[in-house]
């Protein structure tokens, strides 16, 4: 048996483990901010009629500009933030891990800087390792909130080529107010990036970045039909951006990288987003009743304008972490050491999630 470190692996690569949360069957996974609810059955007919449909066609080549489903993203976009977008400004790839991917590749690469605000999704500092960006992690201010001021210091000091900013923030849950994101615009010489991957999930009042997009082509904002949409198992992210973003992208992405079952999937769903709504709607509600509760029992709790909760804090973590398993739910160890993360299940599935919490730490 020969290890990777045998091999002419890149030297930045060895003994590195590759991502991933653990994949377990248990009664309540509450650990990948996935939906609970598995797709409708009138989603799952008009999806398998579009594979279908799609099929016929698999001889050949999928468009590899997506167009028809672009222009399905751009007015859902709009439906969903009440910005009017058209289909050049927008992007899709596999999940918006490939998006984020594609971005560094066109607007990172060696000798190039990218900074994020800790803690935040860690995936940033792999992304940047692939693309040989150097990363740096700049610390969130008091109750993983990020000020003005912090982010400007952070510019200031390292004039990033990329600043990533993650609204909802994952694994805290926090949202950032506009008036950031603007001075950030105003004060980073190169492209900012807002990860709206939990977007749909954010409080009444909590504006999208999308908002920003006219008049500042170095805005981008991601999203993907991972979370709200229920179809982490299609994998579809895309990008709102200026139309010379999009043809940025369209140098570094791999030939026809988005499959014609995955496009055929993705706007057969969009078809349903309004009874996915719905859902949103009542995890949301799920989402509030759980910090509330949380807080109830004595616990600190970030805002959470996202899916999830985090909430701590714990002497020992891995143990209520392990002891949470034992009782058939599955959450996440990520972010600073005494925190934990659960992401809004089922109703069901969130009160054994208060249960099992109860008996833990009684
Ligand atoms: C889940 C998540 C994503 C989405 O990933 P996909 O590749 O679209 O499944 C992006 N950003 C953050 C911060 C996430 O937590």
């Amino acid at each position: 048996m020969v290890s990777m470190d045998d091999l002419p692996v890149r030297d930045d690569l060895r003994g590195q483990v590759p991502y991933g949360a653990p994949q377990l069957e248990v009664a309540a996974r509450l650990n990948v901010n996935e939906n609970p609810f598995a797709p409708s059955e009138g989603l799952v007919a008009d999806v398998a009629a579009a594979v279908a449909d799609a099929t016929r066609g698999l001889n050949r080549y999928p468009d590899r500009d997506a167009v028809a489903l672009r222009a399905d993203l751009a007015a859902y976009l709009g439906r969903e933030s009440g910005v009017a977008l058209v289909g050049d400004q927008l992007w899709a790839a596999n999940g918006s891990n490939e998006v984020m991917h594609q971005l560094m590749l066109a607007f990172g690469g060696p000798g190039r800087t990218a900074i994020g605000f800790a803690p935040t999704y860690s995936m940033y500092p792999e992304y940047c390792r692939d693309t040989f960006t150097r990363y740096v992690a700049v610390p969130r201010d008091e109750g993983f909130r990020l000020s003005t001021a912090t982010a400007l210091e952070a510019i200031e000091l390292h004039q990033p080529d990329i600043v990533l900013l993650a609204s909802p923030n994952n694994p805290t849950g926090t949202a950032l107010d506009l008036d950031v994101v603007k001075a950030v615009l105003d004060a980073a010489p190169g492209m900012v990036v807002v990860d709206e991957a939990y977007a749909e999930f954010r409080r009444a009042g909590t504006p999208s970045s999308l908002e920003l997009l006219a008049g500042h082509p170095r805005l981008v904002v991601t999203r993907t039909m991972s979370k709200a949409f229920g179809l982490a198992g299609a994998r579809l992210g895309y990008l709102a951006a200026d139309p010379a973003v999009v043809t940025a992208v369209q140098l570094v992405r791999l030939p026809y990288h988005l499959s014609a079952v995955t496009q055929a999937v993705a706007r057969a769903a969009l078809v349903h987003s309004d009874e996915l709504q719905a859902q949103v709607a009542l995890l949301r509600d799920e989402r509030d009743a759980l910090v509330e509760w949380l807080r109830g029992n004595g616990f600190r709790v970030a805002d959470s304008d996202a899916n999830f909760v985090f909430f701590g804090e714990f002497d020992d973590r891995h143990a209520v972490w392990q002891s949470l398993l034992d009782r058939g739910v599955l959450i996440r160890e990520t972010g600073p050491e005494q925190w934990l993360r659960v992401s809004v299940g089922t109703p069901e599935e969130n009160a054994a999630f208060r249960a099992a919490l109860e008996e833990v730490t009684r």
